[in-house]
Order: C-alpha cells, then structure tokens, then sequence
C-alpha cells in the first residue's frame, strides 16, 4: 500500500523494534476505512488507540526475522521451517497471561518477550539485543574434489579466515571463522562444501536502563535442539521471573544452570 509524505516521515519516530508491527496495523486500519493510500490521518488514529488501550496491543511475544526473505543474496537457507515452529512454541506458552500474573498493572510493549532471526552472521535483525536471538550459519567443510587455486574462497572471506599454499588446498583459521557460507557459495569446483548448518543461539540480550548483550551459547545446533533450548528457556523464564523482569536480568540472577541437561555454557 502507498504512504504519503508526512505518514512516511512520521513512522520514521516509531521505535524500530515496533516499527514493523506498528506499520501492519497502520495499513490494517487504512484498508478498514476504504483507503488506497496511507495518510497521516490512519496514523494518528493508531497512534490514540496505541496511547488508550496499549494493553490489548501487547501479544506476549514479539518475533521478528531479517529481510532476508526479500531476496538477500547472503542468507542462509536452513530449509527447516523454524520460524512457523517458534511462532507455535510462542504462543503455547500464552506469554501474555503469563506477564498478567506477574506485572501489576496494565501491559506494556517492553513487556512482551523478543525473539529475533537472523539468516546470516551479519545479524541485520540484531539478535544480540533481544531476549532470545538465533543466528543462521554453515560451517565451510573440504571436499573430495581439487582446488584450482582460484582465489576466489580467499578473496570474498571478509574475515581473513582463508590461507592458499601454492599448491594445496585452502586452510580455515577457525577461530576466525564466522560461518557465513560465502566461501562455500563462490567456490567454482566445489572443493568447499556447506558443512554443518544451523542455528547459533543467544539469550539475555537487552536495551532499556541496564542495557546488555545476549549471552551465546557455545555451539551450532540442529531446529529440533534449537526449539527445545528455547521450550527449556521458557519454562525457566516463567518459573523465575520476578514482577515481570526481563530474560536478561533473570539469567544474571540465576545463571545458566539449568540448560545443564543440554551441557551447554555461554561461550
Ligand atoms: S542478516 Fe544476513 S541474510 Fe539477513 S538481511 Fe542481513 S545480510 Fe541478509
Ligand atoms: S564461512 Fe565465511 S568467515 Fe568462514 S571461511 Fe568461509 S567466508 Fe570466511
Ligand atoms: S574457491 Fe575453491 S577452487 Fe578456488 S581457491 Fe578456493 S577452494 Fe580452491
């Protein structure tokens, strides 16, 4: 749907961990009113419904991807659903009501729980500030068949993760390595190969007062793992949380104890 000039400008103010949400119900009331385009007077109709009944905006839980799916050419294609799967585990878990129980008084936004998705290390969706973030990685693998020599795996790692000996195949510096998949996708031989691809996980994150980064864990991991981790969290969050506090200030308080029957620790 089109926006108008001053509409455009005035979405500009809306923070931008509600800025995409706050658009979806701009247009929604738009459409509801017979509209083709967006004007300031849909704006401020959401803005007085959003500053009167902010409780019934809040739905428990925010979750959010990168633009990925409009065709970025860095993403990382796990091809196993999880958003769709989050979204269930989410709503399962009736974060709304639970937040009722713990907050005295009406919802706020920064109440809801966040959970963000990023489809490459470059974490445009900035996972690292959210309640639970996942990152899409594909660690880089040598296969059966010869280098050439190109450069070319050398040339695109932006992290300098690459060696090439005359001669020999190329070598991963590991610890550099961000597991982006670049290399894999510019080899022309197929001598790097997508190895193991999955999710890099991080909890905690926060803006707000006591800001903090997310916490990650040490590991890629399969969906299936992935959404038991974030079941496991849940179940923590909810059976912690005092007055409604932030994943954040929960893990400070009681650590990482509880993800033992995974083995896991922040890295
Ligand atoms: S996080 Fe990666 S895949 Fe997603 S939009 Fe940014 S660059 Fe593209
Ligand atoms: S996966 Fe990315 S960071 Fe790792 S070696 Fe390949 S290009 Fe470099
Ligand atoms: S891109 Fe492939 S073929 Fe070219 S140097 Fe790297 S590993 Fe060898």
């Amino acid at each position: 749907m089109q926006w108008d000039k001053d509409a455009e400008q005035a979405m500009t103010k809306v923070p931008f961990f509600v800025r995409k949400r706050v658009k979806k119900r701009v247009e929604t009331a738009a459409q509801q009113a017979g509209a083709t385009q967006v004007t300031m007077g849909h704006v401020t109709l959401c803005q007085q419904r959003y500053l009167h009944n902010q409780e019934d905006e809040v739905k428990g839980f925010t979750l959010e991807a990168c633009f990925a799916q409009s065709g970025c050419p860095n993403r990382i294609d796990t091809g196993d659903n999880l958003t769709e799967r989050l979204e269930a585990l989410l709503r399962a878990h009736n974060l709304k009501g639970f937040m009722k129980s713990r907050v005295s008084g009406p919802l706020k936004m920064h109440h809801e729980f966040r959970v963000t998705m990023a489809d490459c290390p470059n974490a445009c969706s900035r996972p690292q500030i959210v309640d639970i973030g996942l990152i899409n990685v594909s660690l880089p693998t040598l296969t059966e068949f010869p280098c050439s020599g190109c450069g070319a795996c050398h040339a695109v790692c932006r992290e300098e993760a690459i060696t090439l000996e005359p001669g020999s195949g190329p070598q991963f510096g590991w610890q550099r390595c961000l597991s982006c998949g670049q290399c894999a996708r510019a080899c022309p031989t197929g001598t790097i190969g997508q190895g193991i691809t999955g999710y890099r996980i991080l909890l905690g994150g926060k803006l707000g007062r006591h800001p903090q980064l997310g916490q990650e864990l040490s590991g890629i991991f399969s969906a299936a793992t992935t959404l038991a981790i974030i079941e496991t969290c849940l179940i923590h969050f909810k059976a912690e949380n005092r007055q409604g506090e932030r994943f954040g200030e929960l893990l400070t308080r009681t650590g990482f104890a509880f993800l033992a029957p995974y083995a896991l620790k922040a890295a």
